[in-house]
């Protein structure tokens, strides 16, 4: 049972709770030294006395509900420090879900249903841009729906990743050996060329890609802002479609989304209650299906890029355990300069840094990192997640690569 069905059903008071990580606090505080917003926000109690602490308290009464529970990111860097496996990051959200304000939010609606919003813009996307570029603009939305006027939104393509893959779906047939990929709303809507990258790296190491029959967003925005029955239905469909594509012969489901991969494998069943049990061990991030592929031999030709990178490694993935496998990728790109980044959390946290009242808390959470880079002297930054890509672009003078472009970067023609 997730985390959520267990607070609603114990109606708070009951002591129904059955998942009782909370109770595994040691008291040690490994994970308020750890919390990034801690750090910077004098006012936020920090993961111990909001998670554990604040549970217990909430259980008796739902009126000890602390309103700072809303600065938590859900970066999970308290989870990754706890020696007792205490899941204070879901238990935070579950509370801010279960106990705080249910209010229809206009602006929550339009951070979280990126779905939508994608399909919206279909057709109209340079126009968009445009708009979402302009002062006034950005002033109403300031204004009018408290997202901070200072965020720069991420572009819209003009042709979707699905459309684009219409022109290589054919030519897949031709592998042995095929996977599907879980693009999620990122790829199709913003960085198709990304999917496009993922398509000519797997065709080079003689692997087909296929897509979904249908894929909806993993739900990691729809969490954050207080629509878990909504992620719950897209976790069920998506859940769904994995489980079709591996008995239509896929070797395994991709995600080039660190906090995609995440949801997916990790958090549909503790966080969502959803049993991915069937198809859990068959999705992957990325990096970690080609570390084990670089591994057992099946490298694709490459010739040298002559780059210094610098690498942030996002916090899902620190999460997920999966850092090394994206290092073990990118050694093995001949002629990169790789330098690993003393990475800190880069604050923006999905859907959190656009919203006025954490847009400060956001750019202080990162500056840390935002100096080392601009320090490192590296001609780009390269990470796995999307919207860390978006804060470090917004936040310094360098582009940022995924490791799948500077792979094909690599490809020999
Ligand atoms: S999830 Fe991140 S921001 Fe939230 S309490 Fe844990 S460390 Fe702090
Ligand atoms: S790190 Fe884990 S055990 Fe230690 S105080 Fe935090 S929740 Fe408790």
């Amino acid at each position: 049972m997730s985390l959520f069905a267990i607070l609603k059903s114990s109606g708070t008071q009951s002591g129904r709770l059955t998942d009782r990580s909370f109770d595994q606090c040691l008291k040690c505080t490994a994970c308020s030294s750890q919390c990034p917003v801690a750090a910077v926000r004098p006012d936020y109690p920090g993961p111990k006395q909001c998670g554990p602490d604040g549970e217990r308290l909430r259980l008796k009464s739902p009126d000890f509900l602390d309103e700072a529970l809303k600065y938590c990111t859900g970066c999970k860097r308290c989870e990754v420090a706890c020696p007792s496996n205490v899941r204070i990051s879901d238990i935070i959200a579950a509370a801010r879900t279960t106990y705080g304000d249910q209010k229809f939010k206009v602006r929550e609606f339009m951070l979280s249903h990126t779905d939508l919003m994608g399909t919206l813009t279909r057709g109209s996307a340079p126009l968009v841009n445009k708009m979402t570029g302009l002062k006034p603009v950005k002033l109403l939305l300031d204004k009018g729906l408290g997202v901070d006027q200072r965020r720069q939104f991420p572009p819209y393509a003009k042709t979707s990743f699905r459309k684009q893959f219409e022109t290589v779906a054919g030519s897949q047939q031709q592998y042995a050996r095929q996977i599907s990929y879980f693009h999620g709303c990122s790829v199709n809507y913003n960085m198709p060329e990304l999917g496009m990258d993922l398509v000519r790296v797997l065709n080079a190491m003689n692997i087909g890609v296929r897509l979904l029959k249908k894929e909806k967003c993993c739900g990691v925005p729809l969490v954050a802002n207080g629509f878990p029955d909504k992620a719950r239905k897209n976790g069920t469909l998506n859940i769904a479609s994995f489980e079709q594509a591996m008995t239509e012969g896929s070797e395994g489901i991709l995600s080039t989304s660190s906090s995609c991969a995440l949801m997916l494998k990790d958090e549909y069943p503790h966080v969502l209650g959803l049993d991915n049990s069937k198809v859990q061990s068959n999705i992957s991030f990325i990096t970690r299906f080609l570390a084990h592929e670089f591994e057992a031999g099946n490298k694709p030709k490459m010739k040298p890029v002559n780059l210094k990178v610098a690498y942030h490694s996002p916090c899902h993935l620190i999460k997920a355990g999966g850092v090394l496998h994206t290092l073990n990728v990118l050694w093995e790109i001949p002629g990169l300069e790789l330098q690993q980044l003393n990475s800190n959390c880069c604050g923006i946290a999905g859907t959190y840094g656009f919203k006025k009242e954490n847009y400060e808390t956001a750019q202080a959470i990162g500056s840390p990192l935002f100096k080392q880079i601009e320090e490192s002297g590296a001609d780009y930054v390269v990470t796995d997640c999307e919207t860390c890509k978006m804060q470090v672009e917004m936040s310094t003078s360098k582009k940022v690569l995924h490791p799948l472009e500077l792979l094909r970067m690599a490809l020999v023609d």
